[in-house]
């Protein structure tokens, strides 16, 4: 089966090593990103150079009409999706509950929350058995805040992410038997410029000796995990997360 996939945030970050790894092992690929044509049209290129075919769609994932176009144009350039990374995600400045506005809470929410399940509404109506689709695969990129929290620092985005890995296991239950697994990743402190959103680019490096590996983890570490998750070697596993946190 022609493998197609959709990577959400796939302009720069765990994404752009993801569509790396994709490219390597022959999907075709649409790299989505919301802002940054710069970075995403350099992803492009380095993925065309390793020889996949690709597309980059600027679309914001918590839109449902940019999702609905996001998705007509994979279905018309690419082929039908067969595995979709919701990866695309963002956090606020570092601050107590206390001090967060809703605007910021919402957006928060909105990227991490609504983008995944809108973005994943739009895959299973092309994957699923149910609309004669030949099945696939979807992985969410959560995070280990999920499970820790993030006390003082962002706990709205952690339980964002909390949010995502409930919607993974149900997700994953409601279509088991039409032909498409749901896993998520729980990525810890990984050296993208994910940091800056905080207000704080150099915060892996800082926190590296709290880490029980005592280093941070690179983006392409996160990608393997993603790509085996989407890989058939996965094929028994769904409703699963696969932390990538140096022992957090
Ligand atoms: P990153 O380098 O900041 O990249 C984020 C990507 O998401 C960018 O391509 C960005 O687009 C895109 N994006 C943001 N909001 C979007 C929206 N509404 N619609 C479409 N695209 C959107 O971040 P990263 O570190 O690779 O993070 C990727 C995922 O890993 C996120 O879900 C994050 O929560 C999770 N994670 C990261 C870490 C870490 O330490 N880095 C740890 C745990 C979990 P533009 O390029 O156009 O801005």
């Amino acid at each position: 089966m022609d493998k197609v996939i959709v990577i959400t945030g796939g302009g720069r970050g765990i994404g752009a090593a993801t569509a790396l790894l994709a490219a390597q092992q022959g999907y075709r690929i649409c790299i989505n990103y919301q802002s940054d044509d710069t970075s995403a049209h350099e992803v492009l290129d380095q993925v065309r150079a390793l020889g996949a075919q690709a597309i980059v769609v600027r679309a914001d994932v918590s839109d449902e009409d940019e999702v609905v176009r996001l998705f007509a144009r994979v279905d018309r350039e690419l082929g039908q999706v067969t595995a979709l990374v919701n990866n695309a995600g963002t956090v606020g400045h570092k601050s107590r509950v206390d001090e967060m506005s809703e605007v910021r809470i919402l957006h928060t929410l909105k990227t991490n929350v609504l983008g995944p399940i809108l973005c994943a509404k739009h895959a299973v109506l092309r994957m699923s058995a149910r609309y004669g689709g030949q099945g696939g695969n979807i992985v969410n990129v959560s995070s280990v805040a999920a499970r820790l929290g993030s006390p003082s620092e962002y706990v709205d985005y952690a339980a964002s992410k909390g949010a995502l890995d409930t919607f993974t296991l149900g997700l994953s239950k409601e279509l088991a038997s039409e032909g498409i697994r749901v896993n998520a990743v729980r990525p810890g402190y990984i050296f993208t410029d994910f940091h800056a959103l905080s207000g704080d680019p150099g915060r892996v490096s800082k926190l590296e000796p709290a880490i029980p590996m005592g280093r941070g983890g690179r983006p392409e570490e996160v990608a393997e995990a993603i790509i085996w998750l989407l890989s058939d070697k996965a094929s028994y596993t769904t409703g699963t997360f696969l932390d990538l946190g140096g022992g957090r």
